[in-house]
């Protein structure tokens, strides 16, 4: 690990003590939304070059979640990506300057190919983040992972404890993996992450969740509000972006505790984080600010000045191809056959940035975990 990888996590660990982390993610606070910024988009959708790309590696999987979004699309895949062909776009994105690389899937361990893939990344001289279900992670590829000291943070998704998980999974056995795999990649001095997305299912699990990370001596715990979008807000968001905006999730459902059980849950993560030194955080941050907009979906009608934190990174999928946001399905180019840096200033991915803005974002926008406000 670097000196100054090593550093920022001394330095996390204590402000997580003094109770200050939270301001690290107020993009707002850290000026990260600049005027210039935001008047570009208003005026003509266009955003300076970004430094991160979030990949969708694969598509497949060899677990079979009940929340899983992408299960749709994996009906679809009949081939992914050679590697020849990865590389490619990995030459694509070092042209357009890129710095950082988030591999996710599916499950990115899935593929066989997947060391290849890391070599090229790591010679490029990328930094690269990982998020895994942890399954494939056993004593000898956590040693091969300890090739790479480009990776910065390993992110396991974690959904409750063991019964709550592997139900959640729908895999018997797969919670037991996953926790091994972090005390594999620990052993190694990995920076790790674990990641909840807080559902029926799992609420009685949290506190216990909390406790068993703390133990487990990881550096961050990030839960995330579940995504859910209605027919309703659907359409009105199709009534904005036109037809071609469509999502993979879409269920009628309505958060499964109460504001004031939300409300009592931030503070806990709160007050746990101070005591602990392990942050643990809620996302998006925008909730601790406006939590009760956020809870009752009332964000856009108190006209908070929203953005999306997507805007300043590239969404790319298992085909090549690019999306301004991981949940509106259109896609502005593929990087096996167009340069990154012709796509991402394009007239019509502007256009599309532009009205998103100038809406105030779109309904189905009120309880994604990019949701910011400037
Ligand atoms: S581990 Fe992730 S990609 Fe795989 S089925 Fe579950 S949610 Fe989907
Ligand atoms: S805030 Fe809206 S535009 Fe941004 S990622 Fe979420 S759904 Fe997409």
């Amino acid at each position: 690990m670097e000196t100054n990888f090593w550093l920022k996590r001394k330095a996390l660990k204590v402000l997580t003590k003094l109770g200050l982390t939270n301001y690290l993610f107020f993009r707002k606070h850290n000026k990260i939304y600049s005027k210039d910024r935001i008047n570009n988009i208003l005026k003509t959708g266009f955003v300076s070059n970004p430094i991160r790309v979030k990949w969708e590696l694969t598509m497949l999987c060899n677990l079979n979640c009940i929340m899983c979004h992408q299960k749709e699309r994996r009906k679809n895949i009949f081939k992914e990506l050679k590697t020849d062909q990865i590389k490619k776009i990995v030459d694509n994105l070092y042209a357009a300057g890129i710095k950082k690389i988030l591999l996710k899937g599916g499950e990115i361990f899935v593929r066989k190919d997947i060391f290849r893939i890391l070599d090229y990344i790591q010679y490029k001289g990328f930094k690269i983040n990982i998020i895994t279900n942890g399954t494939f992670i056993n004593k000898d590829f956590a040693a091969k992972l300890n090739n790479y000291k480009n990776i910065e943070v390993i992110t396991f998704s974690l959904d409750g404890l063991r019964v709550h998980h592997d139900k959640i999974r729908n895999v018997g056995g797969v919670f037991d993996k996953t926790i091994e795999a972090i005390k594999l990649t620990k052993e190694k001095n990995f920076f790790v992450n674990i990641a909840c997305v807080l559902q029926k299912d799992n609420l009685k699990d949290i506190r216990g969740l909390v406790d068993l990370s703390i133990s487990l001596g990881v550096d961050l715990v990030t839960f995330t509000m579940e995504m859910f979008y209605t027919n309703d807000e659907i359409e009105k968001s199709k009534s904005i972006m036109g037809n071609d905006i469509y999502t993979y999730v879409s269920k009628n459902r309505e958060y499964p505790f109460s504001y004031d059980e939300l409300t009592n849950l931030i503070k806990y993560f709160k007050d746990k984080s101070k005591k602990s030194g392990v942050y643990i955080h809620l996302w998006p941050p925008i909730l601790r600010k406006y939590p009760e907009s956020f809870y009752y979906n009332k964000l856009r009608d108190k006209k908070i000045n929203l953005i999306c934190d997507t805007f300043f990174e590239v969404n790319l999928n298992e085909k090549g191809e690019i999306f301004i946001c991981p949940f509106i399905k259109k896609s502005f180019g593929n990087l096996l056959n167009q340069e990154l840096r012709n796509i991402w200033n394009s007239g019509e991915i502007r256009k599309s940035r532009k009205k998103i803005f100038e809406n105030n974002l779109i309904p189905t926008c009120e309880r994604c975990c990019k949701l910011d406000f400037y």
